[in-house]
């Protein structure tokens, strides 16, 4: 297949405006790109990325009735996709049919992939009748999960258990009730209604999936038994192609320089919220004298706004800086993926995010995991239980955090993650390489692009 065959060929793609989901949204727009197809990314004026990071792609802002008002906007995903899936139809409709009509210059749009949690893209796509493709950014397992909580609802289960429950939820093996993917804002009714939507029938005529067969094979395996439509399950997205950042905050470098001070394997990376989740001052407190205590070296990622009554640090407890002198660097925002691949890095306390937990697996590193909500939960069972490459952080307690800090990067119960990481970062090697199952399905999914 020629490359100049599909260079006249555009894809629309259409990001949900959080980091989690516009990360490997743009990753795919890389990927794809890498195949000929010339890429817009239609996006909200909220969390826009930016365009100079990304100067092989077109970018089309649209007007979202959210802008104006960031604090509430953090929070809520459920409340924001409803509000953004009205107010961008219009403007994406009018965007389409713009395009369309220019098509008569020798350019056509191939389809439109968009997230999962983007409706209005799939409705507008297919009354254009342009063809079109969701691309969901979590785990084959969270989506079982998800999918299993409309029947625990339904059997009456989701009422007679407790949400902090050690039991095991019913056919959804090895999640216990506190593992379920809730989120913490909406109403679980609320959530419910949008877990129906997400999941239910679609109109799209296929499915990305930011996963591989590497880590999740016989999970992809049953939901394409039970799809209608083809699965490609292309991840994890940033091995695919080398791509640009897409942070919304700008990533503080110089704690690269800190790394390459520390020794080998000695530091653990702390990013335990990712972009949405947030600290009480107790938790900060708690999580700054755990750290301290630890007695190791650390890289902490303090989002600004995310510890509560406070802009940035300024919450961190009295005597911490001296406790830790030099064995601590803090900063707003880092270079994940570079960070996790510096030889310095032992050990990620993470929230597990999807992202975070791919990168951190891509890399070999193994984790401390304390989810904060949603598929965070689902992510941390797998990590800890499944595939046994970190270790769970029950509670935000210095002297739990203390101990975790230090079995993770000093005790051989560390080391064996280390190993079990190294073995799975080779596993999804693989599966990106040439002849790997992420690397064929990439290949299926241009052909299946290429055949509309
Ligand atoms: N991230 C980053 N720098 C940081 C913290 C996070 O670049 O200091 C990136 C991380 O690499 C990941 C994304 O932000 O790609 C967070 O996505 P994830 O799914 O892990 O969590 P979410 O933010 O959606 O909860």
């Amino acid at each position: 297949m020629g490359k100049q065959k599909q260079q006249s060929r555009r894809l629309v793609l259409v990001p949900c405006p959080y980091q989690g989901h516009i990360n490997p949204m743009l990753q795919l727009g890389t990927v794809l790109h890498s195949r000929g197809f010339s890429i817009t990314i239609a996006h909200t004026i909220f969390n826009s990325p930016d365009p100079q990071n990304h100067p092989d792609f077109s970018f089309l802002p649209m007007p979202d009735g959210l802008s104006a008002d960031r604090g509430l906007i953090y929070v809520d995903l459920v409340a924001n996709s409803k509000v953004i899936n009205e107010n961008c139809k219009e403007s994406f409709q009018q965007f389409l049919e713009q395009l369309l009509q220019n098509e008569t210059r020798g350019e056509t749009i191939s389809c439109v992939i968009s997230d999962e949690l983007m409706f209005f893209a799939e409705d507008v796509a297919i009354n254009l009748k342009l063809p079109s493709i969701i691309l969901r950014t979590t785990s084959a397992a969270t989506s079982f999960a998800r999918s299993g909580l409309i029947r625990l609802k339904a059997e009456g289960l989701l009422h007679s258990h407790d949400s902090l429950s050690n039991e095991l939820v019913p056919e959804l093996n090895p999640l216990r009730f506190k593992d379920l993917p809730f989120t913490l804002t909406s109403s679980q009714d609320k959530f419910l209604v949008i877990v129906s939507k997400v999941y239910g029938n679609r109109a799209s005529s296929a499915i990305i999936w930011n996963t591989t067969n590497g880590l999740e094979q016989s999970a992809l395996e049953q939901i394409q038994q039970q799809s209608q439509v083809p699965i490609f399950a292309i991840g994890p997205l940033h091995m695919m192609a080398p791509s640009n950042s897409s942070s919304l905050i700008k990533e503080d470098r110089s704690c690269l320089t800190w790394l390459d001070k520390q020794p080998h394997r000695s530091v653990i990376y702390v990013s335990s919220l990712g972009s949405i989740a947030s600290l009480s001052e107790k938790e900060v407190t708690e999580t700054a004298w755990g750290l301290a205590n630890s007695k190791q070296a650390f890289l902490w990622v303090i989002r600004p706004g995310s510890v509560h009554g406070s802009d940035w640090i300024e919450l961190l407890p009295k005597g911490f800086h001296d406790a830790v002198g030099d064995k601590g660097c803090i900063v707003r925002w880092a270079p994940q993926k570079e960070v996790l691949a510096h030889p310095a890095v032992g050990g990620f306390w993470s929230h597990c995010g999807w992202n975070s937990t791919l990168e951190s697996i891509a890399e070999g590193v193994p984790m401390i995991c304390k989810p904060c909500f949603s598929d965070q939960r689902v992510n941390a069972r797998y990590v800890s239980y499944v595939w046994r490459v970190g270790l769970e952080l029950e509670e935000l307690k210095r002297e739990e955090i203390e101990r975790a800090v230090r079995r993770l990067i000093l005790h051989d119960e560390g080391k064996e993650m280390r190993e079990g990481a190294k073995e799975l970062k080779q596993k999804i090697e693989a599966s990106a390489r040439e002849g790997g199952s992420s690397y064929d399905s990439l290949n299926e999914l241009v052909n299946f692009i290429m055949s509309f």
